[in-house]
């Protein structure tokens, strides 16, 4: 068979055959499932993707960038326990603060999701239940100062809590355009060059006028300075995403600044429910519902189970004969082992 035939044939087999031996008779296939290794497995090939040298950038629609060994192996290693999310949120926010030189840090599911919740945080202070009522903004202060040509896609982080923009281009703009319901003032870094105010002028605006600033780092490091760089010239909120020159997961990012904002952005994030950041989650690793679903259901012998809430499936065992719990039990470990290869 020629090259290309074999590459056409592989790519046309069913993304289940990548569970092994499901083209064998059963007993041949999980004959020692609790011990064996699973097989190395081509995850690209299966799915019949193309790989690529990456010589564009961090461009989240090329998968932005490839994590560091030492975050692959953390990120493994702390996918097999189990702990109290926020509990992690505040050892990990104390590191990430530490060497950032920022009050206070809270790891978020991508740095959209950190302006998101840093905006949030902003509009309702320490309040739970405003919290629940955003983007509903009655009682609240609801404006966000920012410039012309900061003013691109990455904002409708901010509009989502329901605040309007108020766009300026000149420092007495922003004079004029301050009120009572100014919230926040927003700035985009690497949109810095195009704007008449610089980084520095515009934190001395908000000091002037106490109103909290926030800069959009998402992909501006390396230089690794830049990590504590606009903390240390007084932002309140540096927004950053995880999973680009950072190289972390690509699900991860982080907001860092004072400490009450920090606290008051955590009352919309995850894991608490009632909340517009509630979807914003960073995974472990782990396989999707779905994805489970599908491939118990693609298995030899196919297996059924009922979808549960979020990233759980239900297991309902009455119906099973005799023996086919350990069927059942025997495809579940080897998917979840697969998943963690
Ligand atoms: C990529 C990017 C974002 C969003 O970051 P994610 O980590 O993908 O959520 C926000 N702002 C800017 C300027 C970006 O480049």
């Amino acid at each position: 068979m020629k090259r290309r035939e074999v590459i056409k044939n592989l790519s046309v087999l069913p993304v289940a055959g990548a569970v092994i031996g499901s083209a064998l008779p059963f007993e041949s296939a999980f004959p020692s499932a609790a011990v064996a290794p699973a097989a190395k497995r081509d995850i690209f090939r299966e799915l019949g993707l193309r790989t690529f040298i990456n010589a564009a950038g961090t461009y989240t629609a090329m998968t932005a960038s490839i994590m560091h060994e030492e975050v692959r192996e953390a990120w493994l290693a702390s996918s097999k326990e189990f702990v109290i999310l926020d509990e992690v949120q505040d050892k990990a926010g104390e590191k990430i603060a530490a060497m950032c030189h920022a009050e206070a840090a809270t790891v978020t599911s991508g740095c959209y999701s950190a302006m998101l919740f840093g905006m949030a945080g902003v509009l309702t202070g320490n309040d739970p239940a405003k919290a629940a009522q955003l983007p509903d903004l009655t009682g609240m202060k609801s404006e966000v100062i920012t410039q012309k040509s900061h003013n691109q896609g990455y904002i409708h982080a901010l509009t989502l809590t329901g605040i309007k923009l108020v766009e300026v281009d000149s420092a007495q703009d922003v004079e004029n355009a301050i009120n009572e319901k100014t919230a926040m003032m927003f700035f985009m870094n690497y949109a810095s060059p195009n704007g008449k105010i610089q980084d520095k002028e515009w934190v001395a605006l908000g000091k002037k006028h106490n109103i909290p600033t926030m800069n959009d780092i998402a992909a501006d490091v390396p230089p690794v300075e830049n990590l504590w760089k606009y903390n240390d010239m007084g932002f309140d909120l540096v927004c950053i995403s995880g999973g680009k020159g950072l190289c972390g997961p690509q699900s991860a990012g982080i907001l860092m600044g004072r400490k009450d904002l920090i606290a008051a952005a955590r009352l919309s994030a995850p894991p608490r429910a009632i909340t517009i950041g509630r979807g914003m989650k960073v995974n472990k690793v782990i396989v999707s519902r779905d994805e489970f679903q599908e491939r118990l259901r693609k298995g030899n012998p196919s297996i059924e189970v009922m979808g549960g809430s979020e990233n759980s499936v239900n297991l309902t065992v009455f119906m099973l004969k005799p023996g086919q719990d350990k069927i059942v039990a025997a495809r579940i470990q080897e998917e979840f082992r697969n998943a963690s290869v």
